[in-house]
């Protein structure tokens, strides 16, 4: 088998919930949208079996948890796509999300017995989806008279709560605020407004990344957090060969040894999620020491500088972000966030739960 998974600790998953737990009274909506961000759908969801509901984006995505046996709530994100939808919703017992007009009206034209929870979802400044906070009441007004709304919540999104200008987010708590109706639930905290932002929490939360163990806050932004990877991408040395000063290493030959040095091949590439593009230097893990990955990655493999890891050799375990190297840096060093390295990971890495190895 090539050498290369990403091991899934279930423990750190739990773990990381009860810290969402520990930072709020509100009731929780864990977020496996994206294959639980690239965890693994059902795998997520059945080890968090306390989570109150689940958030997904897609009618498949909700269908594929209630056939795994999934009871809590679940709710569609963005909602329904299309009124072929409605009927299985309804039969699935699954929470629309209700952002357009279009929507309404799918709605008004339901007929039969059975009714659905529907979460209507409000702009306060996002400009994403959601209605403007004047249209809302009519809204309201118009689902409560229908006979398939069971209970109505009202739900909004941040769009700035890891940003270091906090002026966004007070504005969007403030309307959010002044929309009160009385007996609807209210959610609007992500994982940053979880983590940031206490009057957020409202009735419900609804954390992603920081239940993966990875923080949406930038370091310096950064309250110190106790979130556990879940997460750890895996391959093994599969060559170390010895080069001379002024090779070139890789395609391009983009990197020239600057001396004669060790340089191991590591069975990972940007085939598995790992990015290719850097813009600053980033390492892997080669027996708990940082090994600097150098030259161009390519599809199955990239190569590292062993020249810290001496006693490097072939079959040493290599760690690529996970437990040890913080998949925020490794993000980081690609110019972009933990989420699309997270969610990128491709379908033919496997995935395995591996025992928790983290210190409690
Ligand atoms: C993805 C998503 C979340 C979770 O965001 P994180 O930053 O991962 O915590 C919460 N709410 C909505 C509506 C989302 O789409």
């Amino acid at each position: 088998m090539r050498p290369a998974y990403a091991s899934l600790d279930a423990a750190a998953l739990r773990h990381n919930l009860a810290e969402a737990r520990a930072l709020t009274g509100a009731r929780i909506m864990a977020i496996v949208k994206a294959n639980g961000y690239g965890h693994g759908l059902v795998w997520v969801a059945k080890t968090l079996a306390e989570a109150d509901a689940f958030g997904v984006a897609s009618l498949e995505e909700g269908l594929e948890l209630r056939a795994a046996g999934i009871r809590q709530e679940i709710c569609l994100l963005e909602g329904f796509f299309d009124a072929a939808e409605m009927p299985v919703i309804l039969r699935e017992r699954l929470t629309p999300v209700v952002h357009d007009h279009y929507q309404v009206e799918v709605l008004k034209g339901m007929r039969g017995e059975q009714r659905c929870d529907v979460w209507i979802k409000v702009d306060t400044g996002m400009h994403r989806l959601g209605f403007e906070p004047a249209e809302v009441p009519a809204v309201v007004a118009d689902l409560a008279a229908l006979p398939c709304i069971a209970r109505l919540g009202l739900l909004s999104h941040l769009a700035c709560a890891e940003e270091a200008d906090t002026t966004p987010s007070r504005h969007q708590i403030e309307r959010f605020a002044k929309l009160a109706f009385p007996g609807l639930r209210r959610s609007l905290a992500n994982s940053a407004g979880i983590m940031r932002w206490p009057a957020t929490h409202a009735d419900w939360v609804r954390p992603g990344l920081m239940l993966y163990g990875a923080s949406p806050l930038a370091p310096d932004t950064s309250m110190p957090t106790r979130l556990k990877p879940v997460m750890t991408l895996r391959s093994r040395l599969i060559s170390v060969r010895h080069r001379r000063e002024g090779d070139a290493i890789g395609y391009g030959g983009v990197y020239r040894c600057p001396r004669d040095m060790p340089v191991g091949v590591v069975g990972v590439g940007y085939g598995d999620g790992y990015p290719r593009e850097f813009r600053t230097a980033v390492s892997v893990l080669v027996r708990g020491q940082r090994a600097p990955v150098i030259g161009r990655v390519s599809m199955d493999m990239l190569t590292v500088d062993l020249r810290a890891v001496a006693e490097a050799r072939v079959g040493d375990e290599v760690i690529l972000w996970g437990q040890g190297l913080p998949v925020e840096e490794v993000a980081h060093a690609a110019g972009t966030i933990p989420y699309t390295l997270l969610c990128g990971l491709t379908q033919r890495l496997p995935r395995r739960e591996c025992l928790s190895t983290t210190p409690a």
